[in-house]
């Protein structure tokens, strides 16, 4: 049994690994191969906190496991992050424990990943402005995934706390491209490609503002009553998705399904434009929208690249049960 500390997955895991890893796993579920386990979610009536698993098994890359972790809202005051998790993963021929992966910084890149495919296969080639609506811990990442796949220029963004812009500013120059300060409706009118990544429960672009040809990549909904667009909006987007299950319950399609406006069997996953057994982006004019709920394959398949890496260079500890 290894044990990949946090430091260490910070030091092996790169966003090509992130990538690379997200995009195969999307494509084993889509062909029936990997499937994830119903995820639990608790509050436990303790430190305000939020605690649960998201587990499954990928049967293509060999992957079983679950994460486990949460949300302690008063981890900040103690100089630790808010969101803390820790990937278990399992031998798939015996059920031991093979691997303990930190799951805090590989969290971020494998969220990161999944928004970067959809624009890999559903944006359009020729998109340069990229909007950015949120400004906390993930927003980095994301755009710096995003960046890699696109030919990116500029960046729009705007965030409700706006001071937390100074800092996606520096990630983004220091990527090399400029970066602009807009209002939502502005941001909509020049952006090609969209990523939504905040914690909001209310619209925070409408479905009147966005430009043909636009792709939204809607991330920061993970759970029920948390909203980021426009129902109507989504309603009228082809929209794609990691997991059909998560994105009518838990995902941004929630509200537009739940409304009767888009109907699940109007849902793609993405993992089907990946295997080219369904359409992705059918012509120029199309807006289309990935909900990314964040599944907990994601998280065993990034680990499991980690662990791999991590042993092959020496870095992991070894340990006894
Ligand atoms: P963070 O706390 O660092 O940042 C929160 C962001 O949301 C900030 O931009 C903040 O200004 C904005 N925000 C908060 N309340 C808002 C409101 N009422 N209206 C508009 N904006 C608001 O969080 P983070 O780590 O950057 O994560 C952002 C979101 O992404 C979280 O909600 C998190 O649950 C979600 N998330 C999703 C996945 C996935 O796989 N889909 C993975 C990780 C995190």
């Amino acid at each position: 049994m290894i044990i990949v500390s946090e430091e260490c997955v910070r030091t092996v895991l790169t966003e090509e690994d992130g990538f690379a890893a997200v995009e195969a796993v999307f494509a084993a579920m889509a062909h029936g191969d990997a499937y994830n386990f119903p995820v639990i979610r608790e509050a436990i009536g303790h430190a305000d906190a939020l605690y649960g698993f998201k587990s499954g098994f990928d049967r293509a890359g060999l992957a079983l496991g679950l994460k486990s972790g949460g949300y302690w809202p008063g981890n900040a005051q103690k100089g630790i992050p808010n969101h803390q998790s820790t990937v278990f993963l399992f031998d798939p021929d015996t059920g031991r424990l093979s691997s303990i992966v930190g799951g805090n910084y590989l969290t971020a890149i494998r969220t990161a990943a999944s928004s970067a495919v959809s624009i890999k296969h559903l944006a359009r080639p020729a998109s340069r402005t990229l909007g950015m609506v949120g400004a906390g811990h993930q927003s980095h990442f994301q755009v710096r995934a995003a960046v890699r796949q696109g030919n990116f220029e500029r960046v729009v963004a705007w965030n409700r706390h706006p001071e937390m812009l100074d800092g996606l500013e520096k990630t983004v120059t220091g990527l090399g491209l400029t970066f602009e300060r807009v209002e939502p409706e502005q941001l909509a009118a020049r952006a090609d490609v969209i990523i939504t990544i905040t914690s909001c429960h209310e619209p925070l672009l409408m479905k009147e503002w966005i430009r043909p040809g636009t792709h939204l990549a809607c991330m920061g909904t993970d759970t029920k009553g948390k909203m980021e667009v426009d129902p109507d909006l989504v309603a009228a987007c082809a929209v794609f998705t990691d997991e059909i299950a998560q994105s009518v319950s838990i995902g941004e399609a929630q509200h537009a399904v739940g409304k009767g406006l888009l109907s699940e069997a109007a849902i793609t996953p993405i993992g089907d434009v990946i295997n080219g057994t369904q359409a992705g982006r059918v012509s120029e004019d199309q807006i289309t929208l990935f909900d990314g709920t964040g599944v907990g394959l994601q998280d065993l398949a990034v680990a499991s690249a980690v662990a791999r890496k991590a042993e092959e260079q020496g870095l992991a500890q070894q340990a006894g049960l």
